[in-house]
C-alpha cells in the first residue's frame, strides 16, 4: 500500500495503512494517543484526508483543536512542510472544521490551533458576527465539504467589541458593530465599570457575543441547525487570549 505522506503524522513510526492509523490513536482516539502519534513523527505536519474527516467526531475535532493550541502555547508547533501540504491538498480538501473569528491581526486561527494548510476553513470578520454570507460559508463547509465543527472564536481586547460599547459611528463600520449591540445590552447588569476601558467588561461582552453569534447561526441557517440536531456537526464557542495565546472553549 502506498503510504500517504500526510498520514505519517498520525501513525506510529514504522507502521503504515489502516491498522497503523488505529494504532496511531485516531480510531481509538484520545488526546494522549494522538500526542504520542505526533511525537512519533517529529517534523511532519498533518493534512486532513477524507478518511479522517469521516472518522473524526465533532468532540474529537475539538480535542484536536485543544491539543493544537497547547502546542502553540508551549512554543512547540509542528515543523510543517507547506510545499508538501500543497501537494497533499492539490486535488481536494477535507477540512474538519470552520472557525469564525475576528479580523484582529493577533488571532489567526490556523496558527493558534497549529493547523497548517488544508485542515480548517477560516472565516474572519471584525467582531466574529454572522450574516447570511458567513452562514452560507459555513453551510458550504459543513453540508458540501463535510466539516463537522463550527467554532465561533471571540478574543480578548477586541476592538470591534470596544467600538460597540462606545457606539462608534464610522462609515460601514457603524452597521457592522451594531450586530454586537445585543451582547452589550445583555450585560446591562454587569457589576463594575461598563466602559471600553474596563478589560473585564470588554471580554465579558466578547464572550456574550460569541454565545449570541452561535444562536444567530442556528436562526439564520436551518441547514446548520438541522445538522447540529442530527449530531452530524457541533456548533461551539471559544475565547482567545491575546495575552497568552490560550484558547478557552466556552
Ligand atoms: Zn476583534
Amino acid at each position: 500500500m502506498k503510504e500517504n505522506p500526510a498520514r505519517r503524522a498520525f501513525v506510529k513510526k514504522g507502521a503504515c495503512g489502516a491498522a497503523a492509523l488505529a494504532a496511531g490513536g485516531l480510531l481509538n482516539f484520545n488526546s494522549s494517543g494522538l500526542a504520542e502519534a505526533q511525537q512519533a513523527s517529529p517534523g511532519h505536519g498533518v493534512t486532513a484526508n477524507k478518511e479522517w474527516q469521516q472518522l473524526l467526531t465533532p468532540e474529537q475535532i475539538i480535542q484536536l483543536a485543544k491539543i493544537g493550541n497547547q502546542r502553540f502555547v508551549s512554543g512547540a508547533p509542528i515543523q510543517r512542510d507547506y510545499q508538501r501540504d500543497i501537494r497533499d491538498t492539490r486535488k481536494a480538501q477535507y477540512p474538519v472544521a470552520i472557525v469564525l473569528s475576528c479580523i484582529d491581526s493577533r488571532a489567526p486561527a490556523e496558527i493558534i490551533f497549529d493547523a497548517g494548510i488544508g485542515n480548517i476553513f477560516n472565516a474572519r470578520i471584525a467582531g466574529n458576527t454572522v450574516d447570511p454570507d458567513v452562514a452560507g460559508s459555513m453551510e458550504y463547509a459543513c453540508k458540501v465539504v463535510g466539516s463537522k465543527l463550527v467554532l465561533v472564536m471571540g478574543h480578548t481586547s477586541c476592538g470591534a467589541v470596544k467600538g460597540a460599547i462606545d457606539k462608534v459611528q464610522l462609515g460601514n463600520l457603524t452597521q457592522l458593530i451594531e450586530k454586537i449591540y445585543p451582547a452589550v445590552e445583555a450585560l446591562s447588569n454587569f457589576p463594575g465599570d461598563k466602559s471600553s476601558h474596563n478589560p473585564q467588561y470588554v471580554d465579558a461582552v466578547a464572550a456574550k457575543n460569541v454565545q449570541l453569534t452561535i444562536e444567530n447561526i442556528r436562526k439564520i441557517s436551518p441547514i446548520l441547525a438541522e445538522l447540529e440536531q442530527q449530531k452530524a456537526i457541533m456548533i461551539a464557542g471559544a475565547m482567545y487570549s491575546v495575552k497568552n495565546g490560550k484558547v478557552d472553549f466556552l
